[in-house]
């Protein structure tokens, strides 16, 4: 596996999964390359970390949009009245997945919300 290898797959499923959401403009694409970079980083001193790059970019990206006032991904799979985001599970590990907190329901793979 090259470097750059889980930073593509790590672009490629969250831009998949903003554009599902409507959410892939500039300022969400930028927000992606900058988490990119300073995973890019990361990964330069944890080479060991590769699998865990996607869902880390993942959850990068989800902060920065909450702190831009906008819940990314937000949670539409169960029937609480409260609105709600996915979330990241596991949070360090391979296989990433965006399940519902308040459901248990796990919704979908990372880069692959419907
Ligand atoms: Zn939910």
């Amino acid at each position: 596996m090259t470097p750059e290898a889980p930073l593509l797959s790590a672009r490629a499923a969250v831009l998949h999964d903003l554009t599902v959401r409507g959410l892939a403009d500039a300022r969400a694409v930028s927000l992606l390359e900058e988490a990119l970079a300073s995973r890019r980083w990361w990964l330069n001193q944890w080479a060991e970390g590769a699998a865990y790059v996607p869902g880390l970019v993942a959850q990068d990206v989800q902060d920065a949009l909450y702190d831009d006032s906008c819940r990314w991904p937000r949670c539409t799979s169960c029937d609480r009245p409260v609105e709600h985001s996915l979330q990241i599970q596991p949070e360090l590990g391979d296989d990433p997945r965006w399940i519902c907190d308040e459901s248990g329901l796990v919704v979908a793979p990372l880069g692959q919300l419907p």
